[in-house]
């Protein structure tokens, strides 16, 4: 899936968050009661924890089979586990209930004694238990004891239901499943008929599987009628047996009827109007992660693969698609026509797609596959664009992969109404119209967005869709390996659309949300459904995609591909762990690198580490420590990391042949020097995911040598200068004067990646000091930016530009001009402007009446979506506050602007002064109504509460924050995103109290 979309399509500009930063210790899940306001110094995110204590095992030590989860749970004496839970929807889990009974919060230091106490007991217990001879698994230990009622939820009519866990058991598994399907898009519902051919594995009196928000009309098992047991609270419906099941292959039938799903996933309806005004509908799916239960009854996670044959009934007018190839089409009575695609290939459920719509193709031939482009019929001149970059990319990827992409056909559809960025359901990739439409006016800058997306979804044909992470918490595995393969990809297909400086900045982000204390690791335990979304993240897409270019960079010419091919090879149609990539890598890795030893200090612990720099003569001395923007805290931290370090010296520091590589595993270690140097810098090109502080002779030395020719650095080298410092700064490590000693070399800069580093680093320096109303060194702070920047501001063109590079460079330059209004740059453009300009330009459009209304006509008849999307983002950035609210609540209600560009609306209102504490009004007053359209934990949830919450910084907005968050409850105070706001508000304060002062003096 790709995420970035939900925002502006230009990171860099659209990070409002995680600056300047203190560390709070995490959440605590079971903090649920309004009345403890949110306080993250004192506790800890540990969402596995009180799972482990439930099930007194590690998460995969047992089979989960019914009987070994009733033992496990007697074990420990689950009489907590009331029937009241049934009442909770389904985020609830055993931890909350748990801690919620209480009438008082146990302090952390309780709970973590609590804790210790019953894992003591429960090993003991195990230990007992075992020497009894008894295991989990022998049919003598199955029986139940009347504590065991208990355990069990009660289902929907009153009866027990006999499952007690968010994953489904083992012993029963799908092998092939038969849909069919029809909906009805006039009054938006479907009915259903699933035919699953499932293999019992081990006896069993239950089959347990997922099915949500549907009507089940009747269900048969083996041509026999059978009742079925529903648990809501956890997407559950269970078929019970008198006799135990024995092993072998049965058919489970169920027909349904539902909804079609009105927010953006499941089967949904959509809709758009055409340029003559009429309403179209249509139907689509958005599956993933836990959302193919809305469509049929399944069992819904990812480690059941199995194979799919769709059927798909629909009115003549409709073509219907579905990740395989359509076989035949039947005519049915009352002009309807029913659809067959051939049978799948074995997969994943989150990866089944079918979608019923008039939308018009193109289509090419790559090796064997037919390669197709969809859109509405009025955009058919959009989608060129797409159908040839995908071939190119799909060719690449071929031969990269040295596995052919297996399906004889892959489509791309534009949808009209689509949440994420696009989605890679094998065969049938569905994109938001602005991901994946090009017209004759879109830049190379949209280009590169609509290649980015492209590249990302089809590398997840073989990472995802053939080779599947076993269960949410490696689904990095999916993610970081996409986004890695989206630049590799890019950059050897379309070496022009400069994608390196892009993920040099995608590092950065990454960089600074694993700064905060409320980060996780890459690979993280989860359970509940929002945990599940939650991990949609910038730690599993930007960091995993970094730790893999730096192992890259690491292992020898070829090795990463050669690894890459023979995991594919070895894992391809099952599922796997990190492990077994870190395996596959090793094998040939001609160094004898351990590559799980070295992968696994960056996948196992949060965060990154910072590594200091003491030189004396030919003696450096290297310590490595956690980074966290809030250092006071981590002294008691141990987690080490297998860094392999690389570094370059006035001797030779440009060419690539220059590295250097030291690899550092210990807190400390000692590097002695062929010869002496000058100055060092580490983290060549900041290929590695770590930071680097040098001591005053380093800084000094590195900061000389970039005056007097700042060519003896890479321009990538330079903008991690930039990067680290400013970091720093924030972590009161260094001060700001330091900062700003570096920053003199600056009016000399004019390449991409140094200048738009540091424009926007001072960007949120001046947003904060805006919001503070602190109106002199705001000004001030725009004299400085004009002092450093107005010459290159200057020498920017309006003209058409081609290098993307340079369209980069201007677009930030003239933006952070026209919004501090410098020097007049932004006057009056009435005639033609380039595209990439446009935003720029629209944005000073829309502070008048007359330009705003224009604005609003263009982005109601525009069927050009690069254009509609620049067109909204300027009209969100008005000042005026009716305009403000309009906005608002025009693209929460999705009237007259999708409700899909609301988080960017709301990022957007949040970067003007006028409109921020609105949007945050808006968000506190709506949450019920912006959590219905959008998952709690989700991507577009974190994207609101970031955009709304990280520009405050007084004790009163944060104590604001954190009693409106408190009183979500069930509703989101346990996302990790508001740990991550409430942590940020409080860095954002740290920052402005120790630096105030230094900014009146050095501004
Ligand atoms: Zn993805």
């Amino acid at each position: 899936m790709d995420k970035t979309l939900v925002l502006a399509p230009q990171p860099r500009n659209m990070i409002e968050n995680s600056m300047f930063e203190e560390e709070p210790d995490v959440v605590d899940l079971a903090k649920e009661s309004p009345s403890y306001p949110i306080d993250t110094d004192n506790v800890v995110y540990e969402p596995r924890s009180s799972r482990l204590l439930v099930r007194g095992l590690g998460e995969n030590d047992l089979d989960e089979d019914e009987e070994d989860y009733e033992s496990s749970a007697r074990l420990l004496g689950m009489s907590f586990m009331n029937r009241s839970s049934n009442q909770r929807s389904a985020a609830s889990s055993y931890i909350r209930q748990h801690y919620s009974g209480s009438c008082s919060m146990p302090s952390t230091k309780t709970m973590v004694v609590g804790v210790v106490v019953l894992v003591l007991v429960a090993s003991m217990l195990m230990v007992l238990y075992f020497l009894l001879g008894c295991n989990f698994t022998t049919a003598g230990c199955q029986k139940t004891n009347s504590t065991m009622d208990s355990i069990y939820p009660n289902s929907t009519n009153g009866e027990l239901f006999p499952w007690a866990d968010l994953r489904l058991p083992c012993s029963v598994h799908p092998v092939h499943y038969n849909i069919t399907l029809h909906p009805d898009l006039t009054i938006m519902t479907f009915q259903g008929s699933v035919s699953i051919l499932v293999q019992v594995l081990n006896e069993t009196k239950n089959i347990v599987l997922h099915s949500s928000d549907m009507n089940i009309i009747k269900a048969t098992f083996d041509g026999k009628e059978v009742h079925f047991l529903e648990y809501k609270p956890w997407q559950q419906i269970a078929f019970k047996f008198p006799e135990d099941l024995k092993k072998g292959q049965y058919v489970l039938n169920i027909t349904y009827t539902a909804n079609l799903s009105s927010s953006y996933d499941g089967f949904y309806n959509s809709s758009y109007v055409d340029t003559n005004g009429i309403k179209r509908v249509l139907a689509a799916t958005q599956f993933e992660p836990l959302a193919a239960r809305k469509a049929f009854p399944c069992f819904d996670e990812p480690a059941f693969k199995s194979t799919f044959t769709i059927k798909m009934t629909r009115e003549s007018k409709y073509i219907s698609l579905s990740n395989m190839p359509k076989v035949i089409t039947t005519d049915l009575k009352n002009g309807l026509e029913e659809d067959e695609f051939e049978k799948s290939v074995n997969m994943s459920t989150y990866l089944v797609a079918f979608i019923v719509a008039d939308f018009i193709s193109v289509s090419k031939n790559v090796s064997k596959t037919k390669v197709s482009v969809y859109a509405v019929p009025d955009k058919k001149e959009q989608v060129q664009y797409a159908l040839d970059t995908a071939c190119k990319l799909l060719e690449f990827y071929n031969s990269f992969f040295k596995n052919e992409y297996p399906l004889s056909k892959l489509d791309l559809v534009a949808i009209p109404d689509f949440l994420a960025g696009a989605m890679e359901n094998w065969g049938l990739i569905t994109f938001r119209e602005t991901t994946l439409l090009v017209g004759s006016n879109s830049s190379a800058i949209d280009k590169q967005l609509v290649t980015s997306v492209i590249a990302h979804e089809l590398a997840h044909q073989w990472f995802g869709n053939l080779v599947t992470m076993q269960w949410w918490n490696d689904l990095w595995l999916n993610e970081g390996f996409a986004t890695y393969m989206q630049y590799i990809s890019i950059e050897s297909v379309f070496p022009g659309l400069d994608i390196d400086t892009e993920f040099l900045n995608v590092r950065f982000k990454a960089l600074a949300k694993d700064a905060l204390n409320s980060s996780h690791p890459v690979s993280t335990v989860v359970s509940t459904p929002e945990q599940v979304e939650e991990m949609f993240d910038s730690v599993s897409y930007e960091k995993g995609a970094s730790i893999l270019l730096m192992l890259n960079a690491t292992l020898t010419d070829g090795e990463f591909q050669k690894g890459v091919t023979q995991y594919l090879q070895k894992y391809k149609l099952s599922n796997t762990k990190s492990e077994n990539l870190w395996n596959s890598l090793s094998q040939v890795s001609k160094q004898n690198l351990s590559v799980s030893e070295m992968m696994n200090t960056w996948t196992v612990h949060k965060g990154f580490p910072l590594v200091t720099v003491k030189r004396s003569g030919t003696q450096v001395t290297l310590t490595q420590e956690h980074f966290l923007l809030n250092a006071e805290n981590s002294t008691d931290d141990s987690s080490l990391w297998h860094i392999p370090l690389t570094y370059v010296s006035d001797k030779c520091s440009v060419l690539s042949s220059c590295k250097q590589v030291f690899h550092l595993k210990e807190k400390t270690a000692t590097l002695k020097l062929p010869d002496q140097v000058k100055w060092l810098k580490f983290n060549v090109r900041s290929d590695g995911f770590y930071i680097v502080h040098y001591d005053e002779e380093g800084w000094k030395d590195l900061i000389g040598a970039l005056k007097e020719d700042m060519n003896v650095l890479s321009c990538k080298d330079r903008a991690a200068l930039i990067n680290n410092i400013f970091a720093l700064s924030r972590s009161g490590k260094v001060s700001f004067r330091q900062v700003l000693n570096l920053m003199d070399y600056i009016r000399n800069e004019n390449e991409t990646a140094p200048v738009t580093e540091a424009l926007f680093q001072l960007g949120q320096i001046y947003r904060l000091l805006d919001k503070r109303s602190e109106l002199d060194l705001a000004s001030r702070m725009t004299s400085y930016i004009e002092d450093h920047f107005g010459s290159l501001m200057e020498n920017q063109s309006w003209d058409l530009e081609t290098s993307v590079s340079k369209m980069t460079l201007r677009s930030a330059l003239l933006e952070m001009a026209c919004s501090l209004n410098i020097r007049n740059f932004c006057v009056v453009i009435d005639s033609w402007i380039p595209s990439d300009l446009m935003r720029t330009v629209f944005k000073v459009a829309a502070q008048t009446d007359e330009g705003w209304g224009k604005l609003l006509d263009m982005y109601k008849h525009s069927i050009n979506d690069p254009e509609k999307h620049k067109t909204l983002e300027a009209l969100a950035s008005t000042q005026d506050v009716w305009k403000i609210i309009w906005i608002l609540q025009k693209s929460l209600d999705g009237s007259e602007i999708q409700t899909q560009e609301f988080p960017l609306v709301i990022n957007t209102i949040c970067k003007s002064f006028a409109g921020y504490l609105y949007a945050w009004d808006f968000v506190k007053e709506n949450w019920d109504k912006i959590t219905q359209k959008f998952s709690v934990g989700s991507f577009a949830i974190q994207s609101i509460i970031m955009s709304a919450t990280s520009q405050f910084s007084t004790k009163t907005h944060l104590v604001e924050a954190q009693n409106f968050f408190s009183s979500l409850g069930m509703k989101g105070s346990q996302m990790r995103i508001v740990q991550e706001a409430i942590e940020t508000i409080k860095l954002n304060m740290r920052w402005m109290e120790n630096n105030l002062n230094t900014l009146q003096s050095w501004l």
